[in-house]
């Protein structure tokens, strides 16, 4: 079998640099020390205590002076970069702009563009365009079924030679589970994860929020979280079946957590995600109306964001994605019922989850980190690790730092994030995506040794 495909990113220069007197922090790589990080043509080459790295000609210095906290950086296995064809709402450059400004090394984008990506001349055009333009490594799932119409697979070994890292119907749900069998047949065949998008339409029907008090409070359509639940199940069991391999996108309740705890019970290969916006808000965020807490699935109630925090921490739910949506201004500036579903997140999701979570001292600090990185592994990609030999892939952050989400404006180029005018601590002020420095804050003195 051929090598499994990996993440593409524009040229970029790769580090000569040394981080000195930073408090690293990699549980998965034993590390949790004040020290000095030397990176060679992009790959750290050392680790010392602070303040003993002799600085050589030609390298760059970030001075941590105690205070600046380096992670490895995140990974998000759900984002949407809207190219082709929406780049009004986002691109390649941007989205990735974003997601380095958030700390993020990588990132997975879905298929639901226009056109949507179901075919490998436009897989390949897409991972070229990456390969140009993308500030930080991007991978891509197509489409499992083409035009996400749900009635014929797309073409998935062409698609895997191409460098699909998997294939998604995001934005849509497989609602035929036979079509979905057969998916499942040649994902064992082709490889590569089937990640998705729960819902059964004919119990969301086109509704706008979560079915409850709160909906009916207000007189919105609501969407029920068995028409989540129900669909989860359903395809565990043919994953089950099948011994084939999926991933559940954004779960949003707790019946959800449930039932991806039951296949996990029963050795069935499933993982599955949440997103911050899952974690840390309910519907009760939508009484006022605010098209920016409309997204898809919608958020529901404290019950169900215990029980998805509770996931995170015990390990049902494998990794944070913060399934990025951009939209328009003016798309967004509609009546509630008319506003497209989605928040953006890159720029946002570990300040929002530090200060929600690990602050208050939900979770830890490094188990977050292990479930914002986490995702890699899931689509077969190699994880971001603080150790010697490993590409460089480092988020800098000042984890004292209290900021104002999107008081400076958004490095992508949409502003509906649900998080915006929140209190956060915790701000990234670099990331070194694949050897390479993809983010710094104007804040951040750079020092040369030359
Ligand atoms: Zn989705
Ligand atoms: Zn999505």
């Amino acid at each position: 079998m051929s090598a499994p495909p990996q993440l593409v990113a524009g040229p970029a220069e790769q580090c000569e640099l040394v981080l000195r007197d930073v408090r690293a922090i990699d549980q998965r790589a034993g590390v949790d020390a004040r020290l000095d990080i030397r990176i060679a043509s992009g790959r750290i080459v050392e680790l010392a205590d602070a303040g003993s790295i002799e600085l050589d000609d030609g390298e760059e210095l970030i001075d941590g002076a105690g205070r600046l906290t380096a992670l490895p950086a995140f990974f998000d296995p759900h984002v949407h970069l809207r190219t082709p064809g929406q780049e009004h709402k986002e691109d390649l450059d941007s989205g990735t702009r974003a997601a380095a400004a958030g700390g993020f090394c990588g990132v997975i984008a879905m298929p639901n563009t226009d056109p949507v990506l179901d075919s490998a001349p436009l897989l390949r055009s897409v991972r070229d365009a990456a390969a140009r333009h993308a500030r930080v490594p991007v991978g891509f799932l197509p489409a499992i079924t083409r035009g996400l119409a749900g009635e014929q697979l797309s073409e998935m070994a062409e698609l895997r030679a191409e460098g699909a890292l998997g294939f998604s119907d995001d934005g849509r749900p497989v609602t035929s589970a036979g079509m979905l069998l057969k998916a499942l047949q040649y994902q064992r065949l082709c490889g590569g994860v089937l990640a998705l998008h729960e819902e059964d339409p004919t119990l969301s029907r086109g509704g706008s929020m979560n079915e409850g008090v709160v909906s009916a409070a207000l007189g919105i359509a609501g969407i029920p979280t068995v028409a989540e639940s129900t669909m989860v199940a359903r395809d565990a069991a043919l994953a089950g079946y099948e011994d084939a391999r999926v991933h559940f996108q954004h779960l949003s309740c707790r019946a959800s957590v449930a039932a991806v705890a039951a296949a996990k019970a029963h050795g069935w290969r499933v993982s599955a995600e949440v997103s911050p916006h899952h974690l840390l808000l309910t519907e009760e965020a939508v009484r006022g109306l605010d098209t920016r807490m409309k997204m898809h699935p919608p958020l529901c109630t404290e019950d169900d964001r215990g029980a998805l925090v509770q996931g995170l921490r015990d390990g049902t739910i494998d990794c944070v994605a913060t399934d990025h949506a951009p939209h328009a201004r003016d798309e967004k500036e509609v009546p509630f019922e008319q506003a497209p579903m989605g928040t953006t997140g890159l720029e946002t999701s570990f300040a929002a989850l530090y200060t929600e979570l690990v602050l208050p001292g939900v979770i830890t600090l490094e188990l977050l980190v292990e479930r914002m990185t986490a995702g890699a592994a899931l689509f077969g990609l190699a994880v971001p690790t603080l150790a010697v030999g490993e590409l460089a892939n480092v988020a800098l952050l000042d984890l004292d730092s209290v900021w104002v989400a999107g008081e400076h404006g958004w490095e992508s180029r949409s502003e509906n994030c649900c998080f915006a005018g929140r209190r956060m601590q915790g701000r990234v002020l670099a990331t070194i995506a694949a050897g390479a420095l993809a983010h710094r804050d104007r804040s951040l003195a750079l020092a040369d040794a030359r």
